[in-house]
């Protein structure tokens, strides 16, 4: 089934499907329990053909990490190391040439990997740490506003990507799950730079789909496998501090990101509407996004109904966010960031990656926002290790208006 077509390749993106269904599988896993996750996740891919239908015999795979930041493991936050360990030693039953890694937004991976509890078991593991700095540009000529990405050559240049992404909600994403994820090909800080280049949430979700778009036509020729560790992630405030570690017990595996994002939204019990992200990947035809069209196989979504994650605060319609680009309007109707002085450790990670530069140090060394120049994107809070940086509430008169504008 054709889904997508480039113009200078004729296909880029073939998706396998069955009765012209879409699979995600779902399953249930209610622990960290290293036996008891190799065996769910098996058996999830099982019903995908199994490993070794992604993966011949010394292929080159990357496991592509959640390592947006130094933080522990029970946070939920980013990639658990019993999680990752059970997928190397099934990827080990096909290859040794694994190559694993993630471009986290501020420190550096092996910083990231040692707080994030990955280290030690990777290198047990004997498997090969990725450098993300060498480049390589891909390219989308079907993109609504960007056709060119550098990103670390590493990812690119391999036979299989499995991207293993948490279940989490995002302040700015609505979601981010297997699509989001990939945004980590972009190497460090010059992610922030998409951020001034994007300014609100809609514009964001086209340019990661523009992204996306250049990921497949990237891996036309080859393989990707998402399997997306939901035994515990985020909801709220995410994807990071400023959210809450919610335990969901499943794993959602799928070849195309966008069906699998698609039943995530519906498994958290949050508005698909406003995951702009996935409803533009379905427009686009990068995958499949309508329920219709995705066969559920393992568990089923009744077995997963009691689960509801807290949406990020204060969503934002795409009608909305079309009159807010005004950029004073949307300091009379938005919220804005504020720095909890408190909590501070003046560590000045949320300098260093603000995209626009609208943070500077005062004089007792503490953080300060130019509110009007901020573009609420809020990377400040995704990498405070404190979460010292929270959101104000809405202004009156942005709850009326955008109350009434929703
Ligand atoms: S202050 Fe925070 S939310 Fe505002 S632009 Fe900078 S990083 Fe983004
Ligand atoms: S607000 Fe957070 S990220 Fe910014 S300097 Fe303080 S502790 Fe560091």
């Amino acid at each position: 089934m054709i889904y997508y077509q480039n113009y200078t390749i004729s296909v880029f993106y073939i998706c396998e499907r069955e009765n012209n269904m879409s699979k995600v599988v779902l399953t249930k896993c209610d622990s960290y329990d290293f036996i008891t996750v190799k065996n769910k996740i098996k058996k999830s891919i099982d019903h995908l053909g199994g490993f070794g239908h992604f993966i011949k015999k010394n292929n080159k795979v990357f496991i592509k990490l959640n390592c947006v930041g130094p933080f522990s493991p029970e946070l939920g936050i980013t990639s658990h190391p019993i999680f990752i360990q059970a997928i190397i030693k099934l990827v080990k039953e096909y290859t040794n040439n694994i190559t694993i890694g993630d471009n986290p937004a501020t420190k550096d991976l092996i910083y990231t990997l040692k707080k994030c509890g990955l280290y030690k078991m990777i290198l047990e593991e004997n498997i090969k740490i990725f450098n993300g700095k060498p480049s390589c540009e891909i390219t989308n000529k079907k993109a609504k506003y960007f056709q060119c990405f550098q990103v670390s050559k590493e990812m690119v240049d391999t036979d299989v990507l499995i991207n293993v992404p948490k279940l989490k909600t995002h302040s700015l994403t609505y979601m981010s799950i297997a699509q989001k994820n990939l945004f980590g090909f972009i190497y460090g800080l010059d992610k922030a730079g998409w951020h001034v280049k994007a300014k609100n949430s809609l514009q964001f979700a086209e340019t990661l789909n523009d992204l996306y778009g250049a990921i497949l036509v990237a891996f036309s020729n080859k393989k990707i496998l998402n399997i997306c560790d939901g035994i515990v992630g985020i909801e709220g405030d995410g994807p990071s501090r400023a959210g809450l570690t919610k335990k969901a017990g499943i794993i959602i595996a799928s070849e195309d990101a966008v069906s699998l994002d698609r039943i995530a939204v519906e498994i958290v019990g949050l508005n698909h509407n406003l995951f702009f992200l996935n409803k533009i990947a379905n427009e686009r035809s990068y995958g499949e996004g309508n329920l219709n069209n995705i066969v559920i196989l393992g568990n089923q979504l009744s077995d997963f109904k009691n689960i509801q994650f807290k949406a990020p605060q204060n969503p934002l319609s795409s009608f909305t966010l079309k009159l807010l680009k005004i950029k004073r309007l949307r300091n009379i109707l938005l919220e804005h960031p504020v720095v909890v002085n408190d909590f501070c450790l003046q560590c000045g990670e949320c300098i260093n990656i603000c995209p626009p530069k609208v943070l500077s140090v005062n004089a007792e060394g503490l953080p300060v926002i130019n509110k009007t120049q901020c573009i609420r994107c809020w990377c400040c809070m995704e990498v405070c290790p404190q979460n010292a940086i929270t959101k104000s509430k809405r202004p009156i008169l942005g709850k009326i208006f955008l109350k009434h504008f929703k």
